[in-house]
């Protein structure tokens, strides 16, 4: 689970999304509107400001990741 940031393009639709080990990380986004919510995180190992290993799950076997290493679950 992350903390996102939806980036969104001149009409306002999401294109992308930046993910953040906090709330307070999130905040350091220049496109923070508020708290989004923890999403589930299927792209990003790591927070967007602070580096902090996020966990992630890869979309093609399910497997949990922690930063770049995968999780026994
Ligand atoms: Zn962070």
């Amino acid at each position: 689970m992350a903390n996102i940031v939806p980036i969104t393009n001149e009409i306002g639709d999401v294109v992308d999304y930046n993910y953040y080990c906090s709330d307070f990380c999130a905040k350091q986004d220049p496109n923070y509107a508020g708290w989004f919510g923890c999403v589930e995180n299927y792209s990003a190992p790591f927070c967007n400001h602070c580096e902090t290993p996020l966990f992630w799950i890869d979309e093609n076997d399910y497997s949990t990741y922690l930063g770049k290493e995968k999780q026994n679950v």
